[in-house]
């Protein structure tokens, strides 16, 4: 049983990135409207993450870290149209099989909050807590009780890099939510939840960036189009600064990637690529969240509304942009 807990959990818990990303989604799902990350050692040793969510009431808080433990779906109808972003209860199991974690929590309502300590999976400790409404985990020690997979952990600056991605993409897909982002002592990102868009790339990409930016709205058959494109004179060297969402979530996208740089053939010059903050909302059902453990690579159920809503986006917001 143990060995199966822990073979799960790697599944899950790949690196300290997937542990934040995790984390926040759950802070999201749990109607944040401010996020604080604060990282040590790329997230190795401490990794901390605060809202001021509905919080976790106390008879709930032994029960979310046992796996397929979820609130979030009740019936197969909900598995069909996801609209939360945690839905399969094994985040907080395998975050807490093999790491030292320590949870601050309280539901609104309640006289007193939880203190709640569970190390390698086993309870620690259960307690009475002042403390805001919301909820904070520490996680400590990553890997401390599975050498094998600490093995494959890359220098802190890298595993922090990552991290630091997952930040900026909760930024861009999040306007509504205030999201900071201390790294080592450091406050690195400060999004102001104004409900921006603009905003939002700004505090991840700075001044520079956004101000090659041309803003894109559109709709076609089905498929909403909104945020940024970069100016063709702001074209990059490759795709690092193209960005997808669909319905609030980072995506990869073959189709979305070619439309975009289908539109903007004929405008650039060779060996530049366009950037962008794009964002699409799409119903549920033709979207399939299914595909991967990390839910970042999406599956369309039909693929063409998609290109044809970036295509004809991008080639309108071009046009219409003035250059
Ligand atoms: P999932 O997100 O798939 O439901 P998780 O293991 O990530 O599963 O979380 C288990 C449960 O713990 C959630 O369904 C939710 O009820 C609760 N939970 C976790 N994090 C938070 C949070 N930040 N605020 C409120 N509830 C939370
Ligand atoms: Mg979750």
């Amino acid at each position: 049983k143990h060995i199966a807990e822990l073979i799960a959990a790697g599944e899950v818990v790949e690196r300290p990135a997937s542990v934040i990303k995790e984390l926040v989604e759950n802070s999201i799902d749990a109607g944040a409207t401010a996020i604080t990350v604060e990282i040590k050692n790329g997230g190795i040793t401490y990794m901390r993450v605060t809202d001021n969510g509905s919080g976790i009431a106390r008879d709930d808080v032994a029960a979310a870290f046992l796996r397929h433990a979820t609130s979030k779906v009740h019936s197969q109808d909900d598995l069909e149209s996801i609209s939360t972003l945690g839905f399969r209860g094994e985040a907080l199991a395998s975050i807490a099989a093999v790491a030292r974690v320590e949870l601050l929590t309280a539901t609104q309502g309640e006289l007193a909050g939880t203190r709640y300590e569970i190390d390698g999976g086993v309870e620690q400790d259960c307690e009475d807590a002042g403390c805001a409404q919301g909820t904070t985990f520490v996680v400590r020690d990553l890997f401390y009780n599975t050498p094998a997979r600490m093995k494959f952990l890359k220098k802190d600056v890298v595993e922090a890099n990552a991290i630091a991605a997952v930040m900026d993409r909760l930024a861009l897909s999040h306007p509504e939510i205030s999201v900071r982002f201390i790294r080592d002592s450091r406050e690195t990102l400060n999004s102001p939840g104004d409900g921006k868009l603009k905003s939002a790339v700004y505090a991840v990409f700075g001044k520079e960036f956004t101000a090659g930016l041309i803003p894109t709205e559109y709709e076609w058959n089905g498929v909403k189009l909104w945020g940024f494109i970069s100016k063709p004179s702001a074209a990059r060297p490759n795709r690092s600064m193209q960005h997808f969402f669909i319905n609030g979530r980072y995506i990869k996208s073959r189709t979305a990637m070619v439309a975009l740089e289908e539109a903007f053939k004929g405008s650039l010059m060779v060996g530049k690529v366009p950037a962008c903050v794009l964002h699409m909302g799409i119903s549920f059902q033709a979207v399939d969240v299914n595909v991967h453990p990390s839910k970042i690579e999406v599956r369309f159920i039909n693929e063409k509304p998609v290109f044809d809503a970036v295509y004809h986006g991008v080639k309108t917001a071009l046009h219409s942009g003035d250059v």
